[in-house]
């Protein structure tokens, strides 16, 4: 599972982080909703150790990972951009962070093989990220931040660049596979029918906290601020 405690973020003085609490189990998948600049890409970023918190505890089964950097938190994270390696091919790609971690040659290549298979891009794992796709990157930026086999996986915004068909069938898909690993995955989106499609539980942020968190069905039929209401169009 994973536990967030009093997480405060400030950057010069604006909080842009005010003590959020938040729990996970494991295999749950939890999307973050809320307006532009409320913290959501800020929240992932300090989950994943991009970013230093101020104050809280991070908790990953029982360890404190605050103090971790991020390629020791066990964590996977995807970004709207696709931000692949661009001199680097597909399996290359995929395989960049067993290398980092020492993997020897023949592990990584069995794990991209398995991964190339899982995203369907079997016939391109020679191929340079310039001549995929953009539905085509983001499955194997997702690839790549599964390789390392992480315990929590943040996809901010992962599909948010791609167009609406595309859009439909990846997020399918990445339900397919989040579900297939038991992945406990926190997803950030704009799109409400994505969040209420996807997710276990929708949390939503504003102004540097969750404000209420829930079924899709539980915001939606009780929410418990008007700005709760307003967000999810129920507000008459
Ligand atoms: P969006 O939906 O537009 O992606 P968000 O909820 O992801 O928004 P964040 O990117 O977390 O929002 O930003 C929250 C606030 O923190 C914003 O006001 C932003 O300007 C500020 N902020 C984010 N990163 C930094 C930084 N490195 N330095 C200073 N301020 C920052
Ligand atoms: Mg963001």
């Amino acid at each position: 599972y994973l536990k967030l405690e009093g997480i405060r973020k400030q950057f010069g003085t604006t909080t842009v982080l005010n003590q959020v609490n938040l729990d996970i189990r494991e295999g749950e998948l939890v999307t973050l909703l809320g307006p532009s600049g409320c913290g959501k890409s800020t929240l992932l970023r300090c989950i994943a150790g991009l970013t230093e918190i101020d104050e809280g505890q991070i908790w990953l089964d029982d360890k404190d990972i605050v103090n971790l950097p991020p390629r020791s938190r066990e964590i996977g994270m995807v970004f709207q951009s696709y931000a692949l390696f661009p001199n680097l091919t597909v399996r290359e790609n995929i395989e960049y962070g067993m290398r980092m971690r020492g993997a020897a040659k023949e592990a990584r290549r069995q794990r991209s093989d398995e991964l190339l298979e899982l995203i369907d891009l079997a016939d391109k794992r020679d191929a340079y990220p310039a001549q995929l796709s953009g539905g085509q990157q983001q499955r194997v930026a997702l690839a790549r931040s599964l390789a390392v086999r992480p315990k929590v996986l943040l996809l901010d915004e992962p599909l948010s660049a791609l167009d609406a068909k595309i859009r439909k069938n990846l997020r399918m898909e990445i339900r397919e596979i989040q579900k297939q690993f038991n992945m406990t995955t926190i997803f950030v989106t704009h799109d409400q029918e994505e969040a209420l499609t996807l997710s276990d539980r929708v949390c939503l942020m504003n102004q540097g906290n969750i404000v209420q968190q829930g079924t899709p069905e539980e915001l939606y039929a009780k929410p418990s601020t008007e700005f709760v209401a307003r967000f999810m169009g129920s507000y008459n």
